[in-house]
């Protein structure tokens, strides 16, 4: 198998491994307890938690562990004060769903898949104090956001702003700008199961979950012990080299087969590749694909292993179901990209020559 689908999860990184596993063999210890069963786990969580706070940018204990980045972006949205919530229209659906339940509006984005700055500026001249939460990376486009720009016409306004990092680690520094900070560990070669939700210094947040003093307050619920060590680890590592010479090959790859590559006039995420064959279905392309042994991904949302239309493909103007996502990752090899660039020529010869037959035959 050549997995090409680490936007959606990674494979954990063996460092990751070695020193999360023994919090499930043998420091298994509730972190909260008083004895000492307690006093390695709590250890630790503490190193974790520093390690996240240093990616971050931000002090420990505005760090709020939770079960993922879902928990987390749902915790912002409802947990912080606000009048008014403005998301961006191709934000993840842990953003959107949430966000349209509340009430917000949207703001629109480019061709190219990114924040329209003028229309943002515009929403926030309404008056009432507004949320604003743009991801920093796309999971789909792999497009990055113009964090900066946005947090400066967000601040200008009075405003706060949450940023969704989820794809983020291992791949990128943090934005330096913002008021609360979403991270996953198992896209960066963490383990699933482990996010965090990082504040800026004295930002109150009203908890969603309650029966627990743990996070101070801020989130009840055992911590997950190895998941949060393996986040803290995989944000303490450096990302991995040469990840963006093996995406441009295959992108190089996919161009001369006459794949339009998406939202190449931004700045994208150095080991995402999306793109599409006009007139070849997003989801047979990936079927194909699946078969010669390359997992990629139609990048949009799955429910019951069928793919639904993308959101952010049709926000962007494109066609919806026509999208592929190639996302590469740590143990990406050169030979892997190789076979993979074989293995889409393959697929779209042998789609092609089947749709020229049928041609023919009517
Ligand atoms: N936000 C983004 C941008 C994502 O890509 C994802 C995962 N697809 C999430 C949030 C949800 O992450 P988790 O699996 O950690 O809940």
């Amino acid at each position: 198998m050549i997995y090409l689908d680490y936007n959606a999860t990674s494979p954990p990184r063996p460092e990751v491994l070695e020193r999360a596993v023994p919090f499930i063999t043998e420091q298994w210890g509730n972190p909260s307890s008083t004895h000492g069963m307690a006093r390695g786990p709590a250890a630790a969580v503490t190193r974790a938690r520093d390690e996240v706070a240093a990616w971050c940018g931000c002090l420990p204990r505005d760090v709020v562990f939770t079960a993922g980045a879902t928990e987390a972006n749902h915790l912002a949205l409802r947990g912080l004060a606000w009048e008014r919530l403005l998301v961006s229209a191709v934000e993840h659906p842990s953003v959107l769903a949430p966000a349209l339940a509340l009430g917000a509006t949207i703001i629109p984005v480019t061709a190219d898949g990114v924040v329209d700055l003028t229309a943002l500026e515009a929403l926030l001249a309404q008056p009432g104090r507004a949320l604003v939460s743009v991801m920093a990376a796309n999971n789909e486009t792999g497009a990055l956001q113009p964090i900066d720009a946005v947090a400066a016409l967000v601040r200008g306004a009075g405003g706060l702003l949450h940023v969704d990092a989820a794809q983020l680690g291992g791949r990128l520094a943090a934005p330096t700008t913002w008021d609360a900070l979403t991270v996953s560990g198992h896209k960066a070669g963490g383990l699933k199961g482990a996010g965090a939700l990082a504040l800026g210094p004295g930002l109150a947040l009203r908890p969603q979950q309650l029966g627990g003093s743990q996070e101070r307050g801020r989130r009840a619920g055992t911590v997950d012990v190895p998941a949060v060590v393996g986040l803290g680890c995989a944000l303490s590592l450096p990302a991995t080299p040469g990840v963006e010479a093996l995406r441009d090959r295959l992108q190089q790859a996919a161009t001369i087969l006459g794949a339009r590559i998406t939202s190449t006039a931004v700045e994208r995420l150095p080991n995402t590749l999306h793109l599409s064959f006009p007139g070849i279905p997003g989801e047979a392309v990936v079927a194909g694909l699946d078969l010669e042994g390359v997992c990629g991904s139609t990048g949009s949302a799955c429910a019951s292993g069928a793919s639904e239309p993308s959101h952010v493909l049709e926000a962007m103007g494109g066609d919806p179901s026509g999208g592929v996502r190639l996302s590469l990752g740590w143990k990406t090899t050169s030979e892997e990209i190789e076979e993979a660039c074989g293995a889409l020529t393959d697929v779209i010869t042998r789609h092609r020559q089947v749709a020229e037959e049928l041609s023919w035959s009517v």
